[in-house]
């Protein structure tokens, strides 16, 4: 076994910290300086892990869990890419694993009745999925993240959410076996069928139940290509029509990919028009807009598979017939033919653009939440046209899913009163205080949509959900969902060692 087990003991904490338990730790890894645990893709949190391992297998992470059983108090946060915002894969004066150590493990294809599967390690990124199962066997993934800069586990402990989860569900909806170390340390496979009770818990289980070092994922045959297609509407209500009415079309009658976003109906190079046009060629002609149209538009993104060898005049037609059925603004169309892998990896581009400009590892104040259909319309009339409508500084998704493709064995939630709910993301990229707003400011704004979600009794739940108090996360889950909740993690991680940095837990000695 090689692996770093680096200490992070630190000055003053030295009192704090159970030396003597750790040091019988430090025999069975090894040390090498690491820094990043103490903080995440958020930025607005930061923690003194008392170490980072570096697993190098599976075993490694079962003798750490194992090990940390042993001693008073300490717990145990899997990391994956750290891509979280509020502090999710750190652990104070606990021990981090970076899964990223692990991340060439696996990677075995497999076909099962005809269907292939990939196993790829826990730590593994999507964009590494990707590249290797496309390159390698012409085959990719389902179900996506629009960002592939996560790792696999880290993905499955929430859910997993793109343009494809409407027909495919969540990528938690597209893995059929996972291999996981549980709280007590001891290593499962589990599936449907084999362990289902740990499969199920560990599927949108915020990291609580176990440890995902394995996981076998539904492939399909990869396309060379997409046409990549942007349309606009002034009205909300034809937007949600048209959206909701694609995702509803059965396989093979609509498109592969549907999303949207809302901007600020303002030439703001930030938030309005001109985020809207794919490629520099492209130009945003604001006089088509109806001169009824409000503070902000929204524009559905939609994405069509081909093979190189399709006929163009097969793919347009198929687009026509599609686009022609939709009450987008007449003229305010834009297309591209991209290759499946560039479409994939679109947001790499984005992180660089922001890398240079100083916004990628600033603060990200970000609100992630689903909300029902029955709700989507005031939500639009309370949020993106009021409190929003100047934009901000980033993207603001809002496109529907469908919860007939979601798993209610799963632990994640998703609002339950209609079959419709829709994803709203604010991915505000602002540069760091002076220059932008303080981080305090937007947090309070993502805070005052929530509250007014509450008061208006809005039937939503939280997207990669973050609170400080039990009773919160009891109202989070409902009554039931938190029972179960609770007796799963009484299953599978009884002490509470695993992911503290969700604050559902303390452990419990
Ligand atoms: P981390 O932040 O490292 O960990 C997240 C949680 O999972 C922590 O509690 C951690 O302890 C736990 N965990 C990590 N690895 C494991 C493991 N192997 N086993 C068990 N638990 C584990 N989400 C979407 O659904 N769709 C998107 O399109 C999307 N785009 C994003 C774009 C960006 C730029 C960013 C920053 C985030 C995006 N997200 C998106 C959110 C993202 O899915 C989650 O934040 C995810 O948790 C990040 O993965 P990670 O590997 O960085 O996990």
């Amino acid at each position: 076994m090689i692996a770093c087990f680096e200490p992070f003991v630190h000055g003053n904490d030295t009192e704090s910290t159970p030396n003597d338990d750790v040091s019988s730790l430090q025999t069975s890894f090894h040390f090498g300086p690491n820094a990043i645990a103490t903080k995440d893709f958020g930025g607005m949190k930061s923690s003194n892990p008392l170490a980072v391992i570096r697993p190098i297998s599976t075993a490694d992470v079962a003798r750490a869990v194992k090990a940390a059983t042993t001693i008073k108090n300490l717990t145990v946060a899997p990391r994956g890419n750290g891509h979280s915002i509020n502090g999710q894969s750190m652990a104070e004066k606990g021990l981090v694993l970076d899964m990223r150590a692990l991340a060439e493990e696996h990677f075995q294809l497999l076909c099962i009745e005809g269907v292939p599967y990939v196993d790829v390690s826990g730590g593994a990124l999507w964009e590494e999925v990707l590249k290797r199962c496309v390159s390698q066997f012409q085959l990719a993934p389902r179900s996506w993240t629009d960002y592939l800069g996560l790792t696999v586990g880290g993905t499955l402990s929430n859910a997993g959410v793109s343009g494809q989860t409407f027909r495919y569900g969540p990528q938690t909806a597209n893995v059929t076996e996972l291999e996981v170390v549980t709280g007590k340390g001891e290593t499962f496979v589990c599936s449907e069928n084999q362990n289902s009770e740990l499969f199920f818990a560990t599927l949108g289980g915020l990291g609580q139940f176990g440890i995902i070092t394995r996981a076998r994922i539904v492939l399909q045959k990869s396309p060379d290509m997409v046409r990549w297609i942007r349309v606009v509407y002034s009205e909300f209500e034809d937007y949600t029509r048209d959206a909701e009415w694609l995702v509803t079309l059965p396989e093979g009658d609509g498109f592969d990919y549907v999303e949207g976003f809302v901007v600020a109906n303002n030439d703001d190079p930030c938030n309005g028009w001109p985020t809207i046009p794919m490629g520099s060629n492209q130009m945003f002609d604001p006089v088509r807009l109806p001169s009824e149209a409000g503070p902000v538009i929204y524009c559905l993104e939609l994405a069509l598979h081909y093979r190189k060898t399709a006929r163009s005049s097969d793919v347009d037609m198929k687009v026509d017939r599609l686009l022609g059925r939709l009450r987008f603004v007449e003229g305010i169309k834009f297309e591209d033919d991209v290759k499946y892998m560039d479409f994939l990896l679109r947001v790499k581009r984005v992180e660089e653009d922001a890398k240079a400009k100083g916004i990628w590892d600033a603060p990200h104040p970000w609100l992630n939440m689903f909300v029902s259909k029955s709700n989507i319309a005031d939500f639009d009339h309370e949020v993106f046209k009021k409190i929003l409508k100047h934009g901000i500084g980033g993207p603001i998704l809002v496109y529907p899913l469908l919860r007939s493709k979601w798993d209610d064995r799963h632990s994640v939630v998703v609002p339950t009163d209609s079959n419709i709910f829709y994803i709203i993301a604010l991915l505000r990229f602002i540069p760091p205080p002076p220059k932008g707003p303080p981080t305090d400011k937007l947090v309070a704004q993502n805070n005052a949509i929530i509250q007014l979600c509450y008061n208006k009794g809005f039937n939503f739940k939280l997207y990669l959900p973050h609170y400080h108090s039990q009773e919160n996360w009891i109202r989070h889950f409902g009554e039931d969902k938190w029972t179960r909740f609770l007796h799963r993690k009484q299953n599978f991680d009884p002490l509470a060692i695993l992911a503290p940095g969700q604050k559902l837990f303390s452990r419990n000695n």
